[in-house]
């Protein structure tokens, strides 16, 4: 299975490597795979879309720098596997409909 590291404050993912500090915020990074608690409790805080709120504008697929948000036409959604938790799509929802 791969293995990832996982920031404990941002929830920041990177493949495993020597380097604990986490690059998107400096905080030491925990395993991932060997920590299965810590990954999921971590996942929990990637962003996530509130479809009831969403009206399908597509900016926050136009902000995410690495592909993570799709749109099916009719819902948004936000692949954790991908996302760098950076909060960009969050910041630009025009509807709120983003959050942690
Ligand atoms: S938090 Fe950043 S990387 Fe994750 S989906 Fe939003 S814009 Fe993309
Ligand atoms: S920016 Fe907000 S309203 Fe627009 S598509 Fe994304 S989640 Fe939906």
């Amino acid at each position: 299975m791969k293995q990832y590291l996982v920031c404990r404050s941002c929830g920041y993912k990177k493949n495993f490597m020597e380097d604990r500090t986490c690059p998107n915020c400096s905080d030491i990074m925990i395993d991932g795979e060997g920590n299965k608690n810590a990954y999921f409790e971590n996942k929990m805080k990637y962003p996530s879309v509130d479809s009831s709120l969403c009206t399908l504008c597509g900016k926050c697929i136009s902000v995410c720098a690495v592909s993570a948000i799709y749109n099916d036409r009719k819902s948004v959604s936000i692949f954790i596997e991908k996302c760098t938790n950076c909060g960009r799509c969050i910041s630009i929802c025009p509807e709120n409909a983003i959050s942690r």
